[in-house]
């Protein structure tokens, strides 16, 4: 038997950004074996994909998740599948599970709880060799992975502002390096997320000379904390102070304009444009949506995280304590409590506030929003998250919008969802993320389809190494979407968010059906790779 499966009378985007043209797609195994026209065959144990009238792209890559344990908890994943996406790289932001000695892997996991949800309890994620083997053939996607600012650090030096020097220093490099040994597509930091926020720009440039003996990027959520300990105070002079420093790959996370920003892209664009002229190899990612999600505790200084969950609850419980954290609160001053929304309330919090404004809640309890948060904090032992409201104004939201379409335009970007499947009203990003951008904002603002499917196709592949996937081609792997590119469209929204798209109906992951008549299958086929 040639093939296993064809897929026949479809319309091929091969993801390089080649017009797309009518093919037949051979597969034997897990790789594409045959594009072109495939004869009708006798045999009637090919199983035939009928895609005439769709689109058949490679399958989406999510460079930004946050799915390191709904993955774990349920590989099925079907958030993310039904969407088209085939692999998600998980650990943006270096907030992730591994590598992570048992005891701090019980006590990150709690404090990362308002963002990841609850990991398995016990789960050898000791090395990222430990943590591949814990996704491979487990879940509908693959599964890439960054090596983690957060979990090198506390390995190194604990849940401690202590600068990573000597020893120290010394234990971090070599876990990293350990860390791309085992498969670690890039270096990821948050830095206004703990404890990679105790760093300097000193300690970064030191990690990332690891990072270039293995021609690795840094993936960086900028920093918005300790800004006196960065080079340029931090954001973006920081980053590219570092890339230019070390000649190492950066990447930028969710970069776009905002409602204070909306329209201005070439202000935006103006430094990273500048570093590139330089020489600064520089790629960037976005979600098409004007506002974010987090948890609460990006909204503390870094003091109160020292010592992890046990400590912050301590600080939360007391009075005294608590008064003192909400009156060092302006320390970080680029953004205010107000204006969010609970997407995630667990156990011990009230639920029924999932879908409230912080004030609402406030009021309802007739405190302020701060001592809500707090509140909301000590009731769930940390494990709630929240997002930003959309704008009210809608035409500063599409002035974001074709900001963001416009960013896309650009050949150094692609697409991260920075998806957050946690809780009963999570951000519409996890949902909805990459149809609403192949659908409805391609469509609106008129961008060629091929242009939007290569960055969320061969230019992630091409950034992370990921081989063999990405493209269309005899030989690669057969990570495929097929898609209504008339009818494809988000149907999450800010409102209802756990709704899957629709005009997606068909999804293959390594040669095997992941979702047939916009229906998950159930077959994990996903591996972790590269
Ligand atoms: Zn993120």
């Amino acid at each position: 038997m040639a093939f296993d499966v064809v897929i026949r009378g479809g319309t091929v985007v091969d993801g390089t950004g080649a017009p797309p043209v009518r093919a037949d797609i051979g597969i034997k195994g897990e790789r594409i074996t045959a594009v072109g026209d495939i004869p009708q065959s006798a045999d009637a144990s090919v199983k035939t994909v009928n895609a005439a009238g769709l689109h058949v792209s490679p399958g989406f890559i999510d460079v930004h998740s946050h799915a390191d344990a709904a993955l774990l908890n349920d590989g099925q994943h079907v958030s993310g599948i039904r969407q088209g996406v085939t692999t998600e790289i998980i650990s943006p932001d270096g907030l992730t599970l591994a590598p992570l000695s048992a005891e701090n892997y019980r006590m990150y996991r709690w404090y990362l709880s308002g963002i990841l949800g609850f990991a398995p309890e016990n789960l050898d994620m000791s090395s990222i060799e430990a943590s591949r083997k814990n996704y491979h053939h487990k879940t509908s996607c693959n599964v890439a992975t960054f090596a983690g600012h957060g979990p090198i650090r506390l390995e190194a030096a604990g849940m401690n502002d202590v600068p990573l020097t000597g020893d120290r220093l010394t234990a971090a490099k070599n876990l990293l390096r350990e860390s791309f040994e085992q498969g670690a597509v890039g270096f990821a930091t948050g830095l206004s997320y703990y404890p990679n926020s105790w760093s300097d720009t000193e300690e970064l440039c030191a990690l990332m000379e690891v990072a270039r003996e293995f021609d690795r990027p840094m993936s960086i959520h900028l920093r918005n904390h300790n800004g006196d300990r960065a080079f340029g105070g931090g954001g973006v002079p920081e980053a590219i102070e570092i890339a230019r420093r070390t000649g190492t790959e950066l990447h930028f996370e969710h970069y776009r304009t905002s409602t204070r920003n909306a329209g201005l892209v070439e202000r935006l664009m103006e430094p990273i444009d500048r570093a590139k002229s330089e020489g600064v190899d520089i790629t960037l990612e976005t979600y098409p949506y004007p506002v974010g999600s987090s948890f609460p505790q990006a909204f503390f200084p870094g003091y109160f995280h020292e010592g992890g969950p046990e400590q912050m609850l301590d600080t939360l419980n007391d009075s005294k304590k608590r008064t003192e954290l909400i009156s060092r609160m302006s320390e970080i001053s680029y953004t205010t409590p107000e204006g969010n929304v609970w997407t995630h309330i667990g156990e011990g919090g009230d639920k029924d506030f999932e879908g409230w404004l912080f004030e609402d809640v406030a009021g309802e309890w007739g405190v302020s929003v701060e001592e809500m948060m707090c509140r909301m904090m000590a009731e769930t032992s940390l494990a709630c998250g929240m997002r930003v409201a959309p704008p009210g104004n809608i035409s500063q939201w599409r002035q974001v919008e074709e900001d963001i379409m416009q960013l896309m335009a650009r050949p150094d970007y692609m697409v991260g969802s920075d998806s957050i499947p946690v809780g009963g009203m999570p951000h519409p990003r996890a949902y909805g993320c990459f149809a609403r951008m192949v659908g409805r904002l391609r469509r609106r603002h008129g961008y060629p389809l091929e242009q939007v499917v290569q960055r969320m196709t061969e230019n992630p592949a091409k950034r992370f190494n990921l081989t063999g996937r990405g493209v269309i081609t005899e030989g690669n792997f057969a990570d495929l979407v097929i898609f209504d590119e008339r009818n494809i469209n988000d149907r999450s929204t800010f409102e209802d968010p756990a709704v899957h798209p629709e005009g997606v109906p068909y999804v293959l992951v390594n040669g095997k059906i992941a979702v047939e008549n916009d229906a998950v299958t159930g077959i994990l086929a996903g591996k972790a790779i590269p």
